[in-house]
């Protein structure tokens, strides 16, 4: 019997400003992917009336790491329900050699074993610039770059007054970089040595950066 050709999987990795939801955004609707975008399943779980919501959202404004059982424990539940013959697209995770090897463990668990970890590479300084000048609609909560000592910035799409993100200040910033340099750099190298890594070079226009993606998952 002929065997039907697997799901392709995918893990964005890139440091905070790297367009990673831009480029996810473009993804998952041209290969009809299940999204899993930890940041916002963390964001979405830090305002629910919880004790463990309370924490989560105190840690995340000071720009700290959620712990693994927590981001896991949200993928978990998405995995569990999505269909087997459609991919999934991790965004922004695993953030740590651990979540890494978990992560691949549970897909491989679920014969999800076509992976591709696309990394869009910027530089530290190119991701602090962007993010200090990244703002989102508190209406449509699209983000965008704003222009430097813009303080009252007005969304392109609806108008709707764009607001900083609590965890874009720069002492956060930096603290997020510094983690990808320690955590994700490790969790870049484990897919590396797994022969699953796309390095893709993100300072480029949106456009080019899809096509250059798109190209190499052929
Ligand atoms: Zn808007």
């Amino acid at each position: 019997m002929e065997k039907q050709q697997k799901p392709l999987n995918i893990v964005l990795l890139g440091i905070s400003g790297s367009g990673k939801g831009t480029q996810s955004k473009i993804l998952y609707e041209k290969y009809n992917l299940e999204y899993i975008g930890t940041g916002n399943l963390l964001r979405e779980f830090s305002n629910e009336d919880n004790v463990a919501a309370k924490r989560l959202k105190k840690e995340l404004a000071e720009g700290k790491l959620a712990p693994t059982w927590l981001p896991f424990y949200l993928w978990m539940d998405k995995l569990a329900h999505v269909q087997e013959d459609k991919g999934v697209l991790f965004d922004g995770s695993p953030r740590k050699l651990s979540e890494a090897q978990l992560l691949t463990d549970v897909l491989d668990w679920y014969e999800r074993d076509n992976l591709k970890a696309i990394l869009l590479d910027i530089s530290e300084e190119e991701s602090f610039k962007r993010l200090i000048n990244r703002r989102t609609c508190g209406k449509c909560k699209k983000s965008a770059y704003v222009e430097k000592d813009k303080e009252e910035a007005i969304c392109d799409y609806c108008g709707g007054l764009m607001n900083i993100r609590p965890e874009d200040n720069p002492e956060s910033i930096k603290t997020r970089i510094k983690w990808f340099k320690e955590e994700v750099s490790q969790v870049i190298q484990f897919f590396e040595k797994h022969g699953k890594l796309i390095r893709i070079n993100g300072n480029q226009p949106v456009d080019k950066v899809s096509e250059d993606i798109i190209k190499a998952l052929g």
